[in-house]
C-alpha cells in the first residue's frame, strides 16, 4: 500500500488546486445484489467528508442520476458528475446538458408507455431522471423478457432518439447524446485550474474516465487513474490502470491517508 500511496503524493502536496474524480458503485460502496441495495457506509460518508473540504475539487462520476446519487452519498456540498456525464451538480449549481435537456420531457412519457405495455411477469420499468431501466431480474423466463422488451422499445429508438444498452438483468434506454463521464470530467477540468488530478473507477464506463486523465496528461497536469479489481473488473481498466486497489476498503484507505 505505503508505494501505492507514495505515487498519488503530489495531489496531497498541494490539495488546494488537485482535484479527485471517483466512480460510486463497486468503488465506495459495495456492488449490490439490486442497485437499489447499494449503500455507501457511514464511515466511507464520513471519510468524504473529511476529504472533500481540502481539495480544490472533489467529484462522484456516476451512471446514477444526481438526485440518487446526492441522496445514497449525502451532501450537495460535494460536486456530483451524474447520467453518465449527461449532467453536473457543481458550486451547488445544477446544470444538464443543452442537448439532453428535451430528455428531461420525453423520458416520463416513454417510461409511462413502456410501464403500461410491459410491467407484468416480473418486468420492472425504473423511470430516473435522464434514462429508463428496463428490468427482468424478478422475471420468471428472463431470455423471453428480454426479448419482449427489445421488440418493444424497438419503435421508440428512432422516434425519440434513445440508444439501448445492456445492464446487468436490464436494458437501460439512454439518450443517444455524446456524452461519458469522461466528458465531463474534462469539462470540469476546463473550468477549474487543477494542478493534479486522479479518477477512481471499477467499471468500463470509467475508460473514458481513465481517458479524460491521460488527456490532463498530455495537458500537462499530475493525472493518475486508479481502478478498482474484481472479478467483474473489465482488462481494459486493469490495463490502463497506473494503480491497482483490491476492493472498496482501500480506496477508502488511501481517502483517509489524502484527508490527513
Ligand atoms: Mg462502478
Amino acid at each position: 500500500m505505503e508505494k501505492r500511496l507514495s505515487a498519488l503524493q503530489p495531489l496531497k502536496d498541494n490539495p488546494a488546486v488537485s482535484g479527485i474524480f471517483s466512480d460510486i458503485d463497486g468503488t465506495i460502496s459495495p456492488i449490490a445484489e439490486h442497485p437499489d441495495e447499494a449503500r455507501v457506509a457511514d464511515s466511507a460518508k464520513k471519510t468524504i467528508a473529511r476529504l472533500a473540504p481540502k481539495y480544490g475539487l472533489f467529484c462522484l462520476v456516476t451512471g446514477r442520476d444526481i438526485d440518487r446519487a446526492t441522496r445514497m452519498v449525502g451532501g450537495k456540498k460535494l460536486a456530483y458528475i451524474g447520467s453518465h456525464g449527461l449532467e453536473i451538480y457543481l458550486d451547488q449549481y445544477y446544470e444538464c446538458l443543452p442537448e439532453a435537456e428535451p430528455y428531461l420531457a420525453v423520458v416520463p412519457d416513454v417510461a409511462g408507455y413502456l410501464r403500461a405495455r410491459l410491467e407484468r411477469d416480473g418486468v420492472v420499468v425504473e423511470r430516473k431522471r435522464l434514462a429508463i431501466g428496463v428490468h427482468y431480474r424478478q422475471a420468471k423466463n428472463k431470455p423471453l423478457a428480454r426479448e419482449r422488451i427489445l421488440e418493444t422499445i424497438e419503435p421508440l429508438l428512432s422516434r425519440f432518439r434513445l440508444r439501448p444498452m445492456q445492464a446487468r438483468e436490464a436494458i437501460e434506454l439512454r439518450p443517444d447524446v455524446p456524452a461519458n463521464k469522461g466528458s465531463a470530467v474534462r469539462s470540469l477540468l476546463e473550468r477549474r485550474s487543477l494542478a493534479a488530478v486522479a479518477y477512481f473507477g471499477d467499471d468500463t464506463t470509467d475508460i473514458a474516465g481513465f481517458e479524460a486523465m491521460e488527456h490532463a496528461r498530455q495537458e500537462g497536469r499530475f493525472a493518475a487513474k486508479i481502478a478498482v479489481e474484481s472479478a467483474e473488473a473489465p482488462e481494459e481498466l486493469l490495463e490502463r490502470a497506473d494503480i491497482l486497489l483490491e476492493s472498496v476498503d482501500q480506496v477508502l484507505e488511501v481517502f483517509s491517508w489524502l484527508a490527513e
